[in-house]
């Protein structure tokens, strides 16, 4: 195992994206995940003793842990890293230090992430300045970052570029298709005129713009559906517009197939008081099946596919907007290429292996 990836919550696609010489430790898992994707990988829930077992792993050069603005996951984070770095040369066989990378892709503004009491004048500044720049400190702790998008590299300039100075970083986006599962999706094929919504159906993924948007639209009466995959089904789902059935929990290879057959898939994210779209792993599951996305500009990936054939941008919240760009995503993809250039997780990983082991020179 030359990596060793500590993830807070697992979903199906962190297993179905692992890279070689990998091993993966969760602290908790999603409801999307199918414990049948990892029965032959080294996935295992996290504890303390299998966590120093991985230390002791001659072989190990890398730890992943979850990124600097996701606080509490990033408390537990440090004390992982400082485990690594006291055990690790008490190891006889074990000698080579391990670097500590992360993958960064938070898009809320940081002093927004980070600000604490709002509603007192005086305390409340100090705090929150005082937790940037803890966290900015904490982020020297890091070999290497990853920056999964343009907005969340950003993010991170304005807010910790003093630390950012000191660790080797780069902004590497999701590889956009084809899926690792199903291999290459013909996008230009004949398509189910149905329009999927994965996810939970919550205001912060736009849900209730979405039920608008599709009245609107007009698209049941020319011939489409909306299908809601919802993983929990933990809400009722009472009252929808015509045209809109929801699928409970679906089993992950019913997901993939939703994915090959649909036309659209929808994800029109909105900013929610401590929340904000960081990537989107609809809209990167729906162009990774060839599927056309419709979402709005508060993607961290929005500066990114602008001129992304497949993808539709609408102003957040906009039910106008969203009406007018579902029509537009029904509608055949106007040909022409996009600039964008995308990175799988075993191309992030060898970055980091590059970077931390040009730092080490060797
Ligand atoms: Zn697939």
């Amino acid at each position: 195992m030359r990596t060793l990836r500590i993830v807070p919550h697992l979903r199906s696609s962190v297993v179905e994206e692992m890279p070689p010489d990998q091993a993966l430790l969760f602290t908790s898992e999603r409801d999307d995940t199918d414990v049948s994707l990892y029965a032959h990988r080294d996935v295992r829930p996290f504890s303390w003793p299998a966590l120093v077992r991985a230390l002791r792993d001659p072989e190990l050069e890398l730890l992943e842990v979850a990124e600097p603005l996701w606080t509490a996951e990033w408390v537990r984070a440090l004390r992982y890293a400082v485990l690594a770095r006291l055990l690790r040369p008490r190891f006889p066989r074990s000698r080579r230090r391990v670097a500590v990378a992360t993958y960064a892709i938070e898009n809320l503004d940081a002093h927004d992430r980070l600000r604490r009491f709002p509603d007192r004048p005086l305390l409340g500044p100090v705090v929150s300045r005082l937790r940037l720049l803890a966290t900015g400190a904490s982020m020297l702790l890091l070999d290497a970052v990853v920056f999964g998008t343009t907005g969340a590299a950003e993010n991170h300039r304005r807010a910790f570029g003093w630390a950012l100075r000191r660790t080797r970083h780069a902004v590497l986006p999701p590889r956009l298709g084809p899926c690792s599962v199903c291999g290459p999706v013909d996008g230009a094929g004949e398509r189910e005129p149905t329009v999927l919504f994965l996810g939970t159906p919550s205001e912060r993924k736009g849900f209730g713009s979405l039920m608008a948007a599709w009245e609107l639209s007009g698209a049941t009466d020319r011939g489409w559906r909306l299908l809601v995959a919802d993983p929990e089904g933990a809400r009722e789902h009472d009252g929808l517009p015509t045209g809109v059935t929801v699928r409970v929990a679906p089993p992950r290879a019913e997901v993939h197939a939703l994915l090959r057959t649909a036309a659209v898939v929808a994800m029109p994210s909105v900013r929610r008081p401590g929340w904000r779209e960081q990537i989107g792993l609809p809209l990167v599951e729906g162009l990774a099946h060839g599927c056309r996305v419709v979402t709005t500009t508060e993607t961290g990936l929005a500066p990114d596919l602008g001129d992304h054939p497949q993808v539709v941008l609408t102003a957040p919240g906009d039910v106008d907007d969203l009406a007018d760009g579902l029509r537009r995503a029904m509608a055949p993809a106007p040909a022409g290429m996009s600039a964008y250039s995308g990175h799988t997780k075993g191309d992030v990983v060898a970055w980091w292996l590059d970077a931390v082991g040009a730092r080490r020179g060797t």
